[in-house]
């Protein structure tokens, strides 16, 4: 029997295992600078959370997760994005029992049941942040600040912040009335999503790609905006500005959750086929309190990260990596091949990256395999070398070669690497 990959998944092969990890070591760090703390919560959650905290009427929930029933005949469901799962944590472990707001940063899988193609995976990897406690405008700044410069950092070109405003309930409702007023006499012109999103969650219909040409004269969320609203907006773009992000103003960007409130926003780049959307958060004031807490003020983005990484590989961008090993030891003769497990092992426990034969190949094969894997140093212990004490040590990148003393290995090598110089020979 032969086994595949279920549709829609992935495996990270070596060789983007580690720009998953360069990837994964930007977030981090840019969280360290921001000062958002690292939050792991479960892989599932009972099914009620997302149908309440996602919402009913979105796409994620009326199609895309995956739903079982466990042993104990409770529904659960594993989760298609971030925010439920940290904000039932939040609420769970009373964090806003602490004076500092919440500042929340996770990295993990998710599950949508998804067609999957080019950027749409069922299983597929988000970097998110959330801040709970504040109702700041200059707090969503800061989040779209972060999420900008996560691209940024990673090497990605061209990724434009879109924003907009989607108000409070109240004015979204208002909104809706006169959106549905716009929407009415074209009805039977729109696609089939359109009309059923028309009765269940109006303000999304703007959102659709098929449709968007007959929107141009669509009312703007924008104006139907209140005074607490456009000034919260208002803050938000004079704080972007301070910090020189560039965006623009799509007063038609929603957002497929919702809970959001006020602030929404998305970043943008091209060059996944049809998918230009690469991660969007924003506020969401009252969701907390719809899950059961204590009413507060929240704002968060999440990033699709496999979507990063395809653009990263599109662009050509992303880091050179290193040579990962660091020596390559090869032993000539018994007396040498007895020896090679306690110097491997103690260079190992030394700091070093150590890679050594264990098929019996060829010395010169063995020095292939040394270069194929980018090894920075050969080291060559023979009879020789073993009288003295010593051992010859090649660097591989200029080829040249010099004996040193076996007893202080490790640092002999280490110097050669934090110098960079490589071997200089004396007559050199
Ligand atoms: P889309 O409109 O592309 O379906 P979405 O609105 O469903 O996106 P969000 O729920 O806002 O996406 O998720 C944030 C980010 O997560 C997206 O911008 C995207 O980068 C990533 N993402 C969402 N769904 C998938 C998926 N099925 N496969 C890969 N990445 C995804
Ligand atoms: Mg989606």
């Amino acid at each position: 029997m032969k086994f595949q990959k279920p549709p829609g998944t992935q495996d990270v092969l070596p060789g983007s295992a580690e720009l998953w990890q360069f990837v994964e070591q930007t977030a981090r760090e840019l969280c360290r600078r921001y000062h958002y703390r690292e939050i792991r919560t479960p892989m599932f959650e009972a099914t009620e959370l997302f149908q309440r905290g996602v919402g009913e009427t979105t796409d994620i929930v009326e199609k895309e997760m995956y739903t079982f029933e466990d042993r104990g005949g409770r529904s659960m469901t594993l989760r298609p994005e971030g925010t439920a799962g940290v904000v039932r944590a939040y609420v769970e472990n009373k964090l806003y029992g602490e004076p500092d707001i919440a500042k929340l940063y996770y990295i993990g899988p998710m599950f949508r049941y998804e067609r999957a193609q080019a950027g749409r995976y069922r299983q597929f990897h988000q970097f998110g942040v959330e801040a709970i406690g504040s109702a700041d405008p200059a707090l969503d700044a800061e989040v779209i600040a972060l999420g900008y410069s996560f691209y940024k950092a990673v090497g990605l070109k061209d990724v434009a912040v879109e924003i907009n405003s989607v108000g409070t309930p109240q004015v979204r409702a208002a909104f809706r009335e006169k959106l549905l007023g716009f929407l009415a006499p074209m009805k039977e012109s729109l696609c089939k999503d359109c009309q059923s999103r028309m009765e269940r969650n109006p303000l999304r219909v703007l959102d659709c790609k098929v449709d968007q040409a007959k929107f141009e004269g669509a009312p703007s969320i924008l104006d139907s905006l209140d005074e607490e609203c456009s000034a919260h907006f208002a803050r938000v773009r004079e704080c972007l500005d301070a910090m020189k992000i560039p965006y623009s103003i799509n007063p038609r960007l929603v957002r497929g959750l919702d809970y959001y409130t006020h602030t929404a926003f998305e970043y943008k780049a091209q060059g996944i086929g049809s998918i230009d959307t690469v991660g969007g958060g924003g506020r969401y004031n009252g969701l907390v309190a719809d899950i059961g807490g204590e009413d507060r003020p929240g704002v968060g983005l999440g990033i699709g990260l496999e979507r990063t990484l395809l653009l990263l590989e599109k662009q050509g961008a992303g880091p050179a990596l290193g040579s990962a090993v660091d020596v390559y030891f090869i032993a000539m003769g018994e007396r040498a091949e007895r020896e090679a497990p306690g110097i491997v092992q103690r260079l190992r426990e030394a700091g070093l990256a150590v890679e050594r034969d264990y098929q019996g190949r060829k010395t010169k094969a063995q020095f292939k395999a040394a270069d194929r894997i980018g090894a920075r140093f050969a080291a060559i212990l023979g009879d020789e070398e073993l009288d003295k004490r010593e051992i010859a040590l090649k660097d591989l990148a200029s080829q040249e070669q010099r004996n040193v003393p076996l007893a202080g290995l490790a640092d002999s090598i280490r110097n050669l690497i934090t110098t960079e110089k490589g071997i200089v020979t004396n007559d050199a």
